[in-house]
């Protein structure tokens, strides 16, 4: 039998490169014969989950024979109720990137166009050139997503924008007078049928520390065509759960409904995501003990000499050259430390660590030192 893949499947599946994950620990111990591991690789939480998640994750357990409820109506209203806009406002998903993905095969005909930023988060391409979608790519500004550009780039056939607010790797963010001034200019510029505008905000409960970071739910009434992802993965310290979820117009969230697989959200990442939104400890401790390692990293980089991009996230892109990025990876990683290269963002000479806890951070920037010394 003569069995060709590649006519069998899509077109754009052909040159589909997958996701870049950063390095599960497991497996770089095994791999190389090495004790102990850290990975500053995908922005997890190091302090871990809310106690009140890990409590209703093992009751959850006893009923993991049942499939969860598809509509996540628990998880629904408890979101609702915190961020005070209606359960039909709420969608959910495994993961924001599966949302993000989603959305791809809701609003993308072939030859629609998606308009991201350089550098931005790469799912957004990914959702765009999976399904035939022409992804175009504005250029940012001093790592910061241009939105004047991104204004300019929507013509009648965009069908999205998206903006990670902040970017993940950039760690930059948009101010509240910058996203007014886009989400008008789309408004004036397109009374009819305008894009859908996606503001991914992953990191918004660190965000929204810094000065002018918008509050983007305010904007959800006056702009039908506005998608606000969030996730549980990183602040709340689920990302093994898989859950994220987000905020759109009724009719948007209802047809995302009517699109995405049935019980997309297991159960226990359910019972776990409404437990956590009751911790506002966890979320506070979390955003100090990131405040306090980023105070570190960025006074021991300018020690060094090394240069970096000041993030509202938990985690900085770190500049090394005339080292690549990937050198940079590899010799971190033989000391035991994961951090990710960023070749597949058009950053080959840089480097992004996840902020961890102090004496990760210490490590970090030791073997840094001794790197840029020595490669
Ligand atoms: N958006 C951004 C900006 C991210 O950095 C990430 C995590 N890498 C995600 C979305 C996806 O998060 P999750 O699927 O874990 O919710």
């Amino acid at each position: 039998m003569k069995f060709d893949i590649k006519k069998m499947i899509r077109k754009e599946c052909s040159g589909f490169q997958p996701y870049v994950a950063g390095r599960p620990v497991e497996t770089i111990k095994r791999e190389l014969g090495l004790k102990n591991v850290y990975k500053l690789a995908s922005n997890e939480n190091p302090l871990g989950p809310s106690k009140l998640a890990k409590a209703a994750v093992r009751k959850a357990a006893e009923k993991m024979f049942f499939y969860p409820d598809s509509n996540s109506w628990e998880l629904r209203k408890a979101i609702s109720e915190k961020f005070k806009v209606k359960p039909e406002n709420v969608i959910a998903g495994c993961g924001s990137d599966e949302i993000i993905e989603i959305l791809g095969r809701l609003f993308f005909n072939p030859g629609d166009e998606v308009v991201v930023s350089q550098h931005a988060f790469i799912r957004y391409k990914m959702s765009g050139d999976l399904m035939g979608a022409k992804v175009v790519e504005v250029p940012m500004d001093a790592f910061l997503h241009d939105l004047d550009a991104m204004l300019a780039a929507v013509t009648p056939r965009t069908k999205a924008v998206f903006i990670a607010n902040p970017n993940n790797p950039t760690g930059t963010y948009n101010t509240k007078s910058e996203v007014d001034v886009f989400l008008k200019g789309i408004a004036s510029r397109f009374p009819v049928n305008p894009p859908i505008v996606v503001f991914d905000e992953a990191y918004y409960e660190f965000a929204r520390e810094e000065k002018d970071y918008p509050e983007s739910l305010d904007y959800l009434k006056r702009y039908p065509n506005l998608i606000i992802l969030r996730t549980f993965s990183k602040i709340y310290g689920l990302a093994g759960l898989r859950i994220g979820y987000g905020f759109a117009n009724e009719a948007v969230a209802d047809y995302f409904d009517r699109v995405r697989p049935p019980f997309n959200v297991n159960l226990v990442a359910q019972a776990a995501a409404v437990a956590s939104l009751a911790d506002v400890s966890q979320v506070t401790r979390s955003v100090k003990l990131v405040k306090q390692g980023k105070k570190y990293l960025y006074a021991e980089l300018k020690k060094l000499d090394i240069p970096y991009v000041e993030t509202a996230g938990n985690f900085i892109l770190v500049g090394v050259e005339p080292h690549k990025g990937e050198d940079v990876f590899k010799s971190l990683l033989k000391k035991g430390l994961i951090v990710r290269a960023m070749d597949e963002y058009d950053l080959p000479f840089h480097v992004r660590v996840s902020i961890g806890k102090p004496a990760e951070n210490r490590l970090f920037i030791k073997a840094l030192k001794d790197i840029m010394e020595t490669i």
